[in-house]
């Protein structure tokens, strides 16, 4: 066991990228940061709970990494490129092989994106991780849930559903399914590594109308896109990407159900006018990131799911729930 202030140097030894706009980091009273002339900060904050947004299993280097991604992933729908990241760490005991592998997680997605850990708070409570994150846009240039107009197209990045997937089979519960070792392991991959769309975001900010990360699943996600911006969204349910894994191991019904309302993907959602369609999906191969047409903005309100003769779908009122 070790005391707050060995555990804050553990993490600050871990996590000890350099960035020149961070003027004071880690060891004083506050974070003293440069924003670059002309830019918007763009700023936002996650909590992620044990047991609540992952299984207490979860391995900790997986932990620190989710609990960053997480942020970034709303940085990403933003458009914002990451700078910065605040950790406040609450943790039953003062564990330092917990600490050290949460830190190495952590800052194992913090330097691919370049960001700096420049603080956070140590203290004694059932286990809980709040990352903040603060990035740039140019001004004016952030991804707004509120732009999305009838007659834009609806896409999303990558595949959808995986996550839900390998929370709702854990990888014992997969033995006995048509589910592949392989398929399994890529689904609980999804699950404990997601991968925030930070790139993506950054192509798609001046490009697309509206956009939104998929955290608590695709149609209530994109229910917050259509009411901010006053209109309806009609998706093609075939038309949802899914991965091998996901169709390997499921069939057509709990595919659907998984990708229409199962969450935690952190894939992007987006809309943007028809004619801007093959620029954006090229940019987006650009930089690794597939991207697919699943729907369309309307006038009207809320979501509906359509089959392949425009009949509305009808969902579980609630749909696959999370960690309940
Ligand atoms: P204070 O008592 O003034 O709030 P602390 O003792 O809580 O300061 O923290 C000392 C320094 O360590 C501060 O710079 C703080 O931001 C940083 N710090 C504390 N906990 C963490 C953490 N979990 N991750 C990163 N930095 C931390
Ligand atoms: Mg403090």
């Amino acid at each position: 066991m070790a005391g707050e202030f060995e555990l804050i140097d553990l993490i600050k030894a871990r996590c000890a990228f350099a960035r020149t706009d961070v003027r004071v980091g880690i060891g004083d009273d506050a974070a003293v940061l440069r924003v670059p002339a002309g830019h918007d900060l763009v700023a936002s904050t996650d909590t992620l709970i044990g047991g609540v947004h992952f299984p207490v299993s979860t391995e900790p280097e997986d932990i620190g990494w989710k609990s960053l991604a997480v942020n970034l992933s709303d940085l990403a729908a933003m458009g914002a490129t990451p700078a910065w990241a605040m950790l406040a760490l609450t943790l039953p005991s003062a564990d330092k092989d917990f600490v050290e592998r949460f830190a190495d997680g952590f800052a194992a997605l913090a330097s691919r994106h370049h960001v700096a850990l420049v603080g956070g708070d140590t203290t004694a409570g059932p286990l809980a991780i709040t990352v903040s994150v603060f990035g740039f846009v140019t001004p004016g240039r952030a991804l707004l849930r509120s732009g999305a107009r009838s007659g834009d197209l609806v896409c999303v990045t990558g595949t959808i559903g995986d996550a839900a997937a390998g929370l709702r089979f854990p990888f014992e519960g997969l033995f006995g399914t048509a589910a592949s070792r392989e398929a399994c392991d890529a689904l609980r991959e999804r699950l404990d590594r997601p991968t925030p769309r930070v790139a993506a975001g950054i192509v798609l900010r001046g490009a697309a109308s509206a956009c939104i990360d998929v955290s608590d699943g695709l149609i209530a996600d994109l229910g917050h896109v259509a009411r901010s911006s006053g209109v309806g969204i009609e998706l093609a349910a075939a038309a949802l990407p899914a991965s091998p894994a996901l169709l390997q191991a499921f069939d057509a019904a709990t595919r659907l159900a998984l990708q229409a309302s199962g969450g935690d993907d952190y894939e992007l959602a987006f809309t943007l006018p028809p004619s801007r369609e093959t620029a954006v999906l090229r940019d987006l191969a650009k930089v690794g990131c597939g991207a697919t047409r699943i729907g369309r903005v309307v006038d009207g309100t809320g979501v509906r799911l359509l089959d392949a003769n425009g009949s509305e779908i009808a969902l579980p009122r609630r749909g696959w729930e999370h960690f309940a």
